[in-house]
């Protein structure tokens, strides 16, 4: 049983266009045991409607070096028939590189990693119950 907790927005200008950047921080929990942190960040107004996100899975309840802790860079935008896609990118296009997210995966690592069902797990969750991203492609 999965539960998303929401963190308020943070909303900055973006530099290249004086839009507003929406940044969104969500704290996920497995069976009630903290698991999972995932960012959010999009764009109003720019031309290719999409958000970049991050999902880092692994020992969020330790305070200690995330040893076992693994990050996975992705992107969400709608197909034409308006369907949610997602897409693993690599760490360079990431705009979150924290020591504490743990290592982060590039693409083909990442669709390697045996943990990668519960990345997708979660944003089956994401584009069902992350308002502030559903209102963004609304
Ligand atoms: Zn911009």
């Amino acid at each position: 049983m999965i539960r998303i907790e929401f963190e308020e927005p943070n909303i900055e200008v973006c530099d290249c266009c004086n839009n507003k950047t929406t940044k969104l921080t969500r704290f996920v929990y497995k069976d009630e045991d903290a698991f999972t942190i995932y960012y959010l960040k999009f764009t109003k107004g720019h031309d290719h409607k999409f958000a970049v996100g991050i999902i880092s899975i692994g020992d969020w309840g330790i305070d200690d070096e995330p040893k076992n802790r693994f990050s996975f860079p992705f992107r969400i935008w709608l197909s034409e028939n308006d369907e949610y896609q997602i897409g693993l990118i690599d760490k360079e296009e990431s705009p979150w590189n924290h020591p504490l997210l743990g290592k982060i995966l590039d693409r083909k690592e990442a669709l390697e990693h045996p943990w990668i069902k519960e990345v997708f797990h979660i944003t089956d969750h994401i584009v069902i119950e992350d308002k502030e991203l559903i209102e963004y492609f609304d």
